[in-house]
């Protein structure tokens, strides 16, 4: 029988101390809110979805290297001399390499930072954006270069031409430098 009004009270009292722990946060100012209609502001250097910044990269490869769960693809194109569209990065320095491929796989990047940190031209960053979930995983699977497959095309071909050009021309030297014009014997006694 004491055991049964034992239980009773302690049941009770836990109650009691329940309910003044709600009660006293009645009275304090509210630390949550009602998501999607409100949002908490993230600090600027909050880690999410990653931006490329193309006029910035000179596809380094080193965000490709330094990235622990290889989901970043770069593929390049150096620019022909002969390339009529000769571009300037931001920072005024003339783009040696067309990047015709940039792409990143966010189903499978961890948002540690790394690539950010290994690029040299502050050209990839990590953005506030927190809100792209996807039903479709290839939907996460972002492409951010800015040529088309027709320009990228273009590029190559430009490039294979000056290729080209420069070993015929080098061709031409070697040859001119094997078979010299022979001197004529009287300039060569003087
Ligand atoms: S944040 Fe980390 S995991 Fe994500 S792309 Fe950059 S290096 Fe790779
Ligand atoms: S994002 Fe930066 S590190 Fe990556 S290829 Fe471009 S310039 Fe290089």
């Amino acid at each position: 029988m004491i055991q049964y009004f034992k239980n009773v009270w302690s049941g009770f009292s836990s109650s009691l101390v329940g309910m003044h722990i709600t009660f006293k946060h009645l009275f304090v100012k509210k630390v949550t809110i009602q998501y999607p209609d409100q949002r908490f502001d993230l600090p600027q250097n909050a880690r999410n979805r990653l931006k490329l910044t193309m006029s910035r990269c000179n596809g380094c490869n080193s965000c490709v290297v330094a990235c622990p769960v290889n989901c970043i693809l770069v593929e390049t194109v150096r620019v022909s001399p002969d390339d009529p569209h000769q571009e300037v990065h931001d920072n005024g320095k003339p783009r040696i390499m067309w990047v015709t491929k940039y792409e990143i796989d966010f189903a499978k990047c961890c948002y540690c930072g790394l690539c950010m940190q290994a690029c040299p031209t502050d050209a990839i960053n990590h953005t506030t954006e927190y809100e792209y979930s996807e039903y479709d995983r290839n939907k996460l699977y972002y492409k951010f270069q800015t040529l088309t497959p027709e320009q990228v095309t273009e590029k190559e071909r430009l490039l294979a031409e000056f290729k080209a050009k420069d070993k015929d021309k080098d061709c031409k030297t070697t040859a001119a430098k094997a078979d010299p014009k022979p001197t004529k014997p009287d300039q060569a006694e003087k």
